[in-house]
C-alpha cells in the first residue's frame, strides 16, 4: 500500500485509536492532519511531525474552519478518517441523565456529519476519495447499560450505508469499522463503570471483556489502523457501504 501523495485527515488523532491510524497513514507516505480537543495531545503530534489543530467535531463551526486549514496546509483531503467518539453515560436508561445523552450523540455521530459535510468539496476535487467512519461492535450488537453509545454506533452504520450509496456515483467511498474492546485507558474505564454498575470487582468485568472475543483477547489499537489504511487503499477499491468488525469475532457484548 502507498499512500504517497494523499492526504489523511483523522479526527480525534492525537491520542489513542486515532493516532495510531494517523502514524500509520504517515508510515505508508501519506501527508496526515490530526484534528483534536486536547491541546497538549496536538501540540505533541505537532513535535512528532503530524499536521495537527485543536478542534472540537461536535460545533460545525469549528468543523467548517479546520477544513480551511486542511485546505491552506494540505492543498486538498483525498481520506477522511471519522474516529472521534466518546463513550457516553453507563447505566439502566432510565438512570441517564439527557445531557449526557445528547453529548454522545453529539460527537459521536453529528461529529461525522459535520466533518463528512464539510469535507466534501474537498474530496471532491480529487479522485478515489475515501471516507472512513468508526463504529464499535456497539454498532453491530446491543450493550447492555451503554444504550447511548450503542444507538450513536449503529446511526454510524446507517450514515455509511447511506452516503455509500449517495456518494458512490461520484467515486467516493464510504466504509465503518466496528472494532472491539480495545486495549488502552479508554477501555479501562468504561470496565470500571460497567463493574460499578453491575457491583462486581473490575478484574471480573475486565475477564468478561477480554472473552468477548473468540480469540479471547483484546483488541489493539493498530489492528484498527491495519483495516483503516487497506480500506481507504486502492486495494479496497470496491469495497464500499460496508460496516467492517474488527473484533476477533464478538457475539456478545457485556
Ligand atoms: P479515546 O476515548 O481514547 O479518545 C481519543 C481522542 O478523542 C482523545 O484525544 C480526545 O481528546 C478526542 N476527542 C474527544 N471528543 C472529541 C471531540 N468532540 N472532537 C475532537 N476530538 C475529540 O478514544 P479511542 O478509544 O481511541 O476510540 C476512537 C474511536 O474508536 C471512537 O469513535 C470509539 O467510539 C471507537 N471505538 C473504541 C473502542 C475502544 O475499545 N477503545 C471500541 C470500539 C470503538
Amino acid at each position: 500500500m502507498d499512500f504517497t501523495a494523499k492526504r489523511v485527515l483523522v479526527t480525534a488523532g492525537a491520542n489513542g485509536i486515532g493516532l495510531a491510524i494517523a502514524n500509520k497513514f504517515r508510515e505508508l507516505g501519506a501527508a496526515v492532519f490530526v484534528t483534536d480537543i486536547d491541546p497538549d495531545a496536538v501540540e505533541k503530534a505537532r513535535v512528532n511531525g503530524l499536521l495537527a489543530a485543536v478542534s472540537d467535531v461536535s460545533d460545525e463551526d469549528q468543523v467548517r474552519g479546520l477544513m480551511n486549514t486542511v485546505r491552506e496546509e494540505m492543498g486538498g483531503l483525498d481520506v477522511l478518517v471519522n474516529n472521534a467518539g466518546i463513550a457516553g453515560p453507563t447505566g439502566p436508561l432510565e438512570s441517564l441523565d439527557a445531557a449526557a445523552w445528547k453529548a454522545t450523540f453529539d460527537v459521536n455521530i453529528h461529529g461525522q456529519f459535520f466533518c463528512i459535510k464539510q469535507a466534501l468539496p474537498l474530496l471532491r476535487e480529487g479522485t478515489g476519495a475515501s471516507i472512513v467512519n468508526l463504529s464499535s461492535a456497539a454498532g453491530r450488537l446491543g450493550m447492555a447499560g451503554r444504550s447511548a453509545y450503542s444507538a450513536s454506533k449503529w446511526a454510524v452504520v446507517g450514515l455509511t450505508k447511506t452516503l455509500a450509496i449517495e456518494l458512490g456515483p461520484d467515486g467516493i467511498r464510504v466504509n465503518a469499522i466496528c472494532p472491539g474492546a480495545v486495549n488502552g485507558p479508554r477501555i479501562d474505564a468504561v470496565i470500571a463503570a460497567k463493574a460499578r454498575m453491575l457491583g462486581l470487582p473490575a478484574d471480573e468485568v475486565s475477564a468478561l471483556y477480554n472473552n468477548q472475543s473468540s480469540l479471547g483477547r483484546l483488541i489493539e489499537a493498530e489492528d484498527i489502523a491495519n483495516m483503516a489504511v487497506f480500506v481507504a487503499s486502492d486495494m479496497a477499491r470496491n469495497v464500499n457501504g460496508q460496516a467492517l468488525a474488527v473484533d476477533g469475532n464478538t457475539e456478545k457484548l457485556y
